[in-house]
């Protein structure tokens, strides 16, 4: 199959897509984004890569981040990560407070907000310079020195970051921050920062397509069954209060951001990202979504 025809036929699409969502706009760094960006990158486990439209354009990848974060994690912490992060889909919005205090601090998964800033915490504990080995850990993912944290974006994070601010510290009295609560949400914001572009992302998550092994190193970013937990992870909880939706319309593993980005992982053969900024009023890119339903659809990819 020629992916290239497959995403030129896709990126057809996008413009008829144009307006059916909002650009997000809890910060003006993201608000200012133009609706009419589409990019799609495909990266194949043996090395092949094809894109359309703004693959090359970087963007705010947000939430896409807290799967680098988890992946750092479970390298270095472990199993023990467990005992203060669940893995069952939230039902309920990323930065819910709710939730967290009718169970008693535990976040339901690593992918909402209160679950990733236990995920930094761990990090924060046992890492001297955590923020840095995660930009080292992203850049090393994508093979790319060039990746980096948007500052701005992330200084209008903390500007406008009240809710965020209120989970850390509901979540230090309940006793599941361990670390300063500054140094967590500091990086916090700038894992959410970082930006990357829909090609640096797709080779970023190819060692989930490829039992946990970089193609660039060969080396083992995860073991095999690590990898297939992440997957797992990201197909019960990746996409906000909408995984169900997802998951019957695409079949297939995938982390979005409220930057409009959504990377999507084929097991054993490939990884797809797409960015197209406008969102749904769960959260999920519109086209992006669209792109990858149209994907599956067109290649026949499905984990099912
Ligand atoms: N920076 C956003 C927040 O913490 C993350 C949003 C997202 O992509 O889910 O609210």
């Amino acid at each position: 199959m020629d992916f290239g025809e497959v995403l030129e036929e896709i990126a057809a699409e996008a413009p008829q897509q144009v307006g059916r969502g909002k650009v997000a706009s809890y910060i003006p760094a993201l608000a200012g984004v133009s609706p009419e960006k589409f990019g799609m990158a495909i990266h194949t486990v043996d090395g092949v890569t094809f894109s359309v439209g703004d693959a090359g354009e970087p963007f705010s990848i947000q939430s896409i981040s807290k799967v680098f974060s988890l992946m750092l994690a479970m390298r270095i912490v472990g199993d023990d990560l467990w005992s203060r992060v669940g893995r069952e889909p939230s039902g309920n919005a990323f930065n819910s407070l709710v939730q967290l205090e009718y169970e008693q601090g535990i976040p339901r998964n690593p992918f909402i907000n209160a679950g990733a800033l236990v995920v930094i915490d761990a990090l924060v504990s046992v890492l001297q310079e955590a923020k840095i080995c995660f930009l080292e850990f992203a850049r090393g993912l994508a093979d790319d020195p060039g990746v980096n944290f948007d500052e701005v974006v992330s200084q209008s994070e903390d500007t406008h970051g009240h809710v965020n601010r209120a989970l850390v510290n509901f979540l230090k009295a309940y006793g599941n921050i361990r670390t300063d609560i500054d140094t967590v949400l500091d990086a916090y914001f700038h894992h959410c920062s970082l930006a990357m572009n829909c090609a640096q992302l797709a080779h970023a998550f190819l060692p989930l397509a490829n039992n946990g092994v970089s193609i660039s190193t060969e080396d083992s970013v995860l073991t095999a069954l690590q990898a297939r937990q992440v997957n797992s992870l990201m197909l019960t909880c990746g996409l906000y209060d909408a995984v169900g939706e997802f998951a019957y319309r695409v079949g297939l593993p995938a982390k979005s951001g409220v930057g409009g980005g959504i990377v999507a992982v084929v097991p054993g053969e490939m990884t797809i990202a797409v960015w197209a900024p406008e969102l749904d009023e769960t959260g999920n890119s519109v086209m992006g979504t669209r792109a990858l339903e149209l994907f599956s659809q067109i290649t026949q990819r499905s984990i099912f």
